[in-house]
């Protein structure tokens, strides 16, 4: 039987995972009502857990334990509560649960730890609103760019004026993390993938956020009459396009643990009687080594290149985005590795595909990840699902790795 932290946590997730902006699917995104109210619930929760409660003007909450030493650098637990749109009820919301059950846990049994630890709730993560990620972890390190504060929602309004006059004002804190004050981050996910599933485990550990290079390419070719045009005159972009995504497809299965997508894209004219003119299609290739990573990107455009060249087509393309990979601290994962272990028998480390709010708090300290099964490996959809017995395994992990941190020489 699940112990009643364990049974709260259930609970919880569900009562959060009922707080919505849509009567019809779940969503709750920067600042919204339900967003706010789901930022109220975990103060009150955290409130009740005798944790002293804040929250920041962004919305994002913290609740901290002081421990027996409150001057001493903090751990920081968390996760983010915001949500896709028509989202599933644990992607975030499972880390920040999980923490506050954990420290229930180990005041039930009278633990006291030797250092402060934070549980940290970040009221945007997945970057809905304003099409930018991250923004409430980095609020709380004082790291919100010009850029991101001059980033807009669908009203055309900046994220620094819906924060001026839509934030969270009353009573909120300034928080604002350095290296110096903090001795660690770990968070616990969702997988997210199917790969914990097949392995038949219900949690592990993570080695690395893989790095991201998000490309927009244009394939150029000559509009033609789709009668009147034969074979072997034609310049069809969208043809071209197409062997150019089987080459990424299969250059991308030969480098091992890549992942590439063409998610996107679009032709024009986009008439049944024309031959394309233009082909535009996105690129997303992900790899937790960096070198392999743009290895990967210059085979796959030498490559389009040879096969727009060979079709009289003319290739061009942008990069969107370029992330290196974010690894785990190797001393702080094998620490959790042991706890890992020590609940589940095994000791098993993933790459983490998608980004999590550890990639911000890696600039000023180490970083761990603990990784929960998920049903069929689905996230961002309403049936996303863990089940009661692998998150209790998730948080006996987390609070074995808090009693050994108590034994743990600090630093
Ligand atoms: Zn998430």
């Amino acid at each position: 039987m699940s112990s009643p932290p364990i049974q709260r946590a259930l609970e919880r997730i569900d009562l959060l995972g009922s707080i919505s902006d849509n009567s019809n699917f779940r969503v709750r995104t920067l600042l919204s009502p339900a967003n706010r109210r789901a930022a109220a619930t975990l103060k009150d929760w955290m409130e009740k857990a005798g944790l002293i409660v804040e929250h920041t003007i962004d919305g994002s909450v913290r609740g901290i334990l002081p421990g027996s030493n409150p001057e001493a650098p903090a751990l920081l637990l968390g996760s983010h509560f915001d949500t896709v749109i028509d989202a599933g009820a644990y992607d975030g919301p499972l880390g920040i649960l999980s923490a506050l059950a954990a420290i229930e846990t180990l005041q039930e049994e009278g633990i006291e730890l030797p250092f402060p630890v934070h549980i940290l709730g970040f009221s945007d993560e997945e970057g809905v609103r304003f099409h930018t990620t991250y923004i409430g972890s980095l609020g709380m390190l004082g790291q919100l760019d010009k850029a991101r504060k001059a980033a807009t929602d669908k009203d055309g309004n900046s994220l620094s004026f819906v924060l001026a006059t839509e934030g969270w004002s009353n009573d909120a804190s300034e928080i604002c993390y350095q290296a110096e004050d903090v001795r660690g981050y770990v968070e616990l996910h969702i997988e997210q993938g199917r790969v914990l599933e097949e392995l038949q485990l219900p949690a592990c550990g993570v080695s690395a956020l893989v790095g991201q290079t998000r490309l927009k390419v244009i394939i150029e070719g000559q509009a033609d009459h789709a009668g009147t045009t034969p074979m072997p005159i034609r310049r069809d972009a969208l043809a071209g396009a197409a062997e150019c995504i089987v080459e990424l497809e299969r250059l991308a299965k030969e480098c091992e643990s890549a992942v590439a997508t063409v998610g996107q894209i679009e032709i024009h004219p986009g008439a049944a009687n024309a031959i394309p003119q233009t082909a535009t299609f996105s690129v997303d290739l992900r790899h937790a080594d960096n070198e392999e990573r743009l290895r990967l990107k210059n085979d796959f455009l030498k490559n389009f290149k040879f096969i727009a060249a060979r079709r009289g087509l003319t290739l061009n393309w942008q990069t969107i985005l370029n992330d290196d990979a974010t690894p785990c601290d190797t001393r702080l994962t094998e620490q959790i590795l042991d706890s890992v272990e020590a609940t589940t028998g095994h000791r098993t480390t993933l790459v983490s595909g998608a980004g999590h709010d550890g990639v911000i708090f890696s600039r000023i300290t180490p970083i761990g990840m603990i990784f929960v099964r998920c049903r069929d490996g689905l996230s961002h959809h309403p049936d996303e699902y863990a089940s009661p017995e692998d998150i209790a395994t998730g948080i006996e992990i987390l609070v074995h790795f808090l009693r050994q941190q108590c034994t743990s020489q600090d630093g």
